[in-house]
């Protein structure tokens, strides 16, 4: 059932943040597309808003039992004006996986992906366009039901907001330092770490407390069952170049199935370059390091696209990847998948999906 996109225009426009202090998630456009859900009216109510702080009852469901799930995209500017997305289908696709698993009603991902062009298009002014930025867009659903019954909820709100968002590098990719975290665990299967939803978020930060605390960026997380094969790090997956081949642990369901991973594996398919989804213990890793054969390790993630990883600390050892320089894989993925969503490069997977044409 297609329904009409309502517009609430709002008194005055916010001033826009310079493109210099943009960072990440700090600020926030003028407008939201907001819908709501009951479960005797379905999905109603759809309508691009004002962004403004909600009004919920103390005992909306959320706040209690959590259902509460989230996707995250970029838009991006183009050189000729134009604002495009990348595989934001598969966004969608995502989000109704995430609202499967937490008993949230389904979204009807065409519509929902209309209504986040509309907002994009109502806010194209937001897209910053100095190098490295771009729009986060941000889906969300949560349940709103007053009610203190255990029970997948009757009421539901969706909402996208938008928030422009600075370089995540500077002038070049910098390799991080990451730890290997033993006594705390993401997900496990079974459970609910192949979705994202806001609970996941909340249990990594205790480890993720340990890791700031030991001038670590990210964890790299080890499964919940035997502690011995490597999972994903923080918000990325990880893959490790071994001996001229790519490995990337397989999807087993307590990995996050990134969209950026799909994109790493096509475009390492499409450039012969071998890459095989297998599980891989951490033994594995330091081994391959020790027969000098561990080329790379980098982390791919829609927010940092590819996080090059510089060293690797597992209970008392340290190792030290590539001299801790950017490897020449992750800077080529880097390049070639930045090119694509900026619209600098071809397109040969039909990857990108213009939301406005030329501006003028
Ligand atoms: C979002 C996310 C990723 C990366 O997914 P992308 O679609 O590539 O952004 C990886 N791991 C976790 C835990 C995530 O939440």
């Amino acid at each position: 059932m297609k329904q009409e996109i309502s517009f609430i225009p709002r008194e005055e426009l916010k001033a826009k943040p310079d493109t210099a202090s943009l960072g990440f998630g700090k600020y926030f456009s003028d407008y939201m597309f907001e819908m709501d859900y009951h479960n005797d009216l379905g999905w109603h109510n759809p309508r691009i808003t004002p962004y403004e702080p909600l009004t919920l009852d103390p005992s909306a469901m959320v706040f209690h039992y959590g259902q509460a799930i989230f996707e995250g995209m970029k838009a991006y500017k183009t050189p000729d004006g134009s604002v495009q997305l990348f595989r934001p289908e598969k966004n969608m696709k995502r989000f109704n996986e995430s609202c499967d698993r937490l008993c949230i009603p389904q979204i009807d991902e065409e519509f929902l992906l209309e209504g986040i062009k509309q907002l994009i298009t109502t806010e194209k002014e937001w897209v910053p366009d100095g190098e490295g930025t771009s729009l986060y867009i941000r889906p969300f659903i949560f349940s709103t039901e007053a009610y203190l019954g255990v029970r997948p909820a009757n009421q539901y709100k969706l909402l996208v907001i938008l928030s422009p968002s600075g370089a995540y590098y500077g002038s070049q990719l910098s390799p991080v330092k990451i730890y290997v975290e033993e006594q705390y665990v993401r997900a496990v299967i079974g459970g609910v770490g192949h979705v994202k939803t806001a609970g996941n978020y909340a249990a990594s930060l205790k480890a993720q407390k340990k890791a700031d605390a030991g001038g670590y960026a990210q964890i790299l997380w080890l499964d919940a069952k035997e502690n011995k094969y490597v999972e994903e790090v923080g918000s990325m997956n990880i893959f490790f170049k071994i001996n001229g081949e790519v490995v990337t642990p397989k999807l087993n369901g307590s990995i996050l199935p990134g969209v950026t991973r799909d994109s790493v594996i096509e475009l390492l398919k499409y450039w012969n370059i071998p890459v095989r989804e297998e599980r891989i213990s951490i033994e594995e890793v330091f081994a391959a390091h020790k027969r000098g054969e561990l080329e790379e390790v980098f982390g791919a993630g829609t927010a940092a696209v590819i996080s090059p990883v510089g060293e690797l600390t597992w209970k008392d050892q340290s190792i030290t990847i590539n001299d801790n320089q950017i490897g020449q894989l992750s800077q080529d993925i880097y390049n070639e998948l930045t090119g694509i969503q900026l619209g600098k490069k071809e397109d040969p997977f039909n990857w990108t999906v213009k939301v406005t044409s030329v501006e003028g």
